[in-house]
C-alpha cells in the first residue's frame, strides 16, 4: 500500500487558499501527514524567526511572553506556516530528520533518517505543525518547541556541523544571504555602510566587506549599548549612533563622517520599518543600497529615490546565494570577535 502522497516538488497540492499558487503566496497550507513521494519530515526544536517579524509580533503583544506564544500557536494553526501577514516573513529553523519520501532527490541532496539540519527556505513556505512551544528567547528572536515541519523537493537545507554550537549555526544561517551577496557588492576601496550593523547580518557583512582592500566600513546603530558592543571590533571603522527612521539626522551624520562624500554601499540590515529613506540619503549617486531588512517597503524605496532625484541602484535582499550557508559558517570560524559575540549572544 503506497503511504505517500504523489510527488509534488513546490508543494503546490498543500495549498490550501487560494488554490493554484505557491505555498510562499498562500493564505493557508496543509501541514498534515501523509508526506509526498518527494517530501522530508523534520522534527523541529527551534524556530528562529525572522528579526523583523519577531519584533512586530512582539510589539504587537506588548513584550508579554505568554501573549507572543499565543500569537505564534494562533498564526501557525491558522495558516500551517510560521508566515507573518504584516511583514509577509518568515524565519528557518532547525531539527532532525525523521522520513524521507522515495523520491526526495538524494542524489543532489544527499540526507540521511537522523540528520540534523536547518532548513534554508524561509517558513513563510514551510509546512509546520506546532504542538508546543517549550521556551521562547525574546532577545534573540528563538523560539524553542515541539513541531512537525515538512520541506518539499525544491527546498533547500544545510546540515548542522559538528565543531560549531547548532544554536549559532541557527542565528548565522537565518542570515546567510547577507554576507554572501556583501563578498559580490563590495568593491576595493569602498565606503560601506551597514544600518543596523550591531545585529548578527549586520555583523558578519561588516566582516566581510572589511577582506576587500582599502574598504572603510561604518555602521549606524540604534542603542547606546549596540553601539558600545560594535565600537570596539576591528571590522568597522566608525559607529555612528543615529535612528535610522529619521532620514536627515543620518544623512548630515554619514556626510560628516565622510567629509561629504557619503557611502558608495549601503546595506540595509535594521529590523524595523521606515529606514529606506535613511539608506537612500546615506548613498551617493550612482552608488547603490542594498535592502536585506524584511521591514522594507518597495513603494516607500522607490518613489522614495525618486522623490529626492536619487540616482542609485536600489538591490532586494535574496535570501539565497549558491554557498552562501558555507561561507556564513566560515566566517564564524574565521574571526574569534564574530565566534564569542555569536556564541555569548546565541548559545
Ligand atoms: P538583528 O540581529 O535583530 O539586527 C537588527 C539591527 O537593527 C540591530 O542591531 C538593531 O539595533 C538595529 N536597529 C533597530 N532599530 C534601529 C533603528 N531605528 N536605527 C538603527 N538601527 C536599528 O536582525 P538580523 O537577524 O540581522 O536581521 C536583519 C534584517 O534582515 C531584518 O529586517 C530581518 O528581517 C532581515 N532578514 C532578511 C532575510 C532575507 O532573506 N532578505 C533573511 C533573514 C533576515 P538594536 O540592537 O539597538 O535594536
Amino acid at each position: 500500500m503506497n503511504s505517500f502522497r504523489p510527488a509534488d516538488p513546490f508543494g503546490l497540492t498543500r495549498v490550501i487558499e487560494p488554490k493554484g499558487v505557491l505555498p510562499q503566496q498562500a493564505q493557508s497550507i496543509d501541514p498534515t501527514l501523509p508526506l509526498a513521494e518527494d517530501e522530508l519530515q523534520i522534527s523541529v526544536e527551534s524556530l528562529n524567526i525572522d528579526s523583523a517579524s519577531f519584533h512586530q509580533i512582539s510589539k504587537a503583544c506588548d513584550g508579554n511572553l505568554d501573549a507572543i506564544e499565543k500569537h505564534i500557536l494562533n498564526l501557525v494553526k491558522t495558516r500551517g506556516k510560521q508566515h507573518n501577514p504584516v511583514t509577509g516573513s518568515g524565519g528557518m529553523l532547525i531539527g532532525t530528520v525523521e522520513k524521507i519520501g522515495p523520491k526526495f532527490p538524494i542524489q543532489t541532496k544527499p540526507v540521511s533518517v537522523g540528520d540534523r539540519i536547518a532548513t534554508l527556505v524561509s517558513l513563510s513556505l514551510t509546512p509546520l505543525l506546532i504542538e508546543k512551544i517549550t521556551a521562547i528567547h525574546p532577545k534573540i528572536d528563538r523560539v524553542d518547541v515541539k513541531a512537525k515541519a515538512i520541506l518539499f523537493a525544491s527546498g533547500l537545507f544545510a546540515r548542522l556541523p559538528k565543531d560549531l554550537p547548532e544554536t549559532v549555526s541557527l542565528a548565522v544561517l537565518d542570515v546567510a544571504g547577507a554576507p554572501a551577496q556583501t563578498r559580490q557588492l563590495v568593491q576595493p576601496g569602498n565606503t560601506v555602510l551597514i544600518i543596523g550593523g550591531g545585529g548578527k547580518s549586520g555583523l558578519l557583512c561588516a566582516y566581510e566587506a572589511k577582506k576587500k582592500p582599502g574598504t572603510r566600513v561604518l555602521a549606524i546603530e540604534y542603542s547606546a549599548a549596540a553601539v558600545e558592543r560594535t565600537k570596539g571590533l576591528p571590522f568597522f571603522d566608525d559607529v555612528i549612533q543615529a535612528d535610522a527612521r529619521n532620514a536627515v539626522e543620518v544623512m548630515q551624520k554619514v556626510s560628516a563622517a565622510t567629509g561629504g562624500r557619503m557611502a558608495d554601499l549601503v546595506i540595509n540590515v535594521a529590523n524595523v520599518p521606515e529606514t529606506e529613506m535613511a539608506s537612500i540619503l546615506a548613498c551617493r549617486a550612482k552608488g547603490i543600497v542594498y535592502f536585506f531588512s524584511m521591514a522594507t517597503h518597495f513603494t516607500r524605496a522607490a518613489l522614495g529615490a525618486e522623490g529626492v532625484g536619487a540616482d542609485i541602484d536600489l538591490r532586494i535582499g535574496n535570501g539565497y546565494t549558491e554557498g552562501h550557508a558555507d561561507l556564513a559558517l566560515s566566517l564564524i570560524r574565521e574571526s574569534k570577535e564574530l565566534q564569542k559575540i555569536f556564541t555569548e549572544t546565541y548559545c
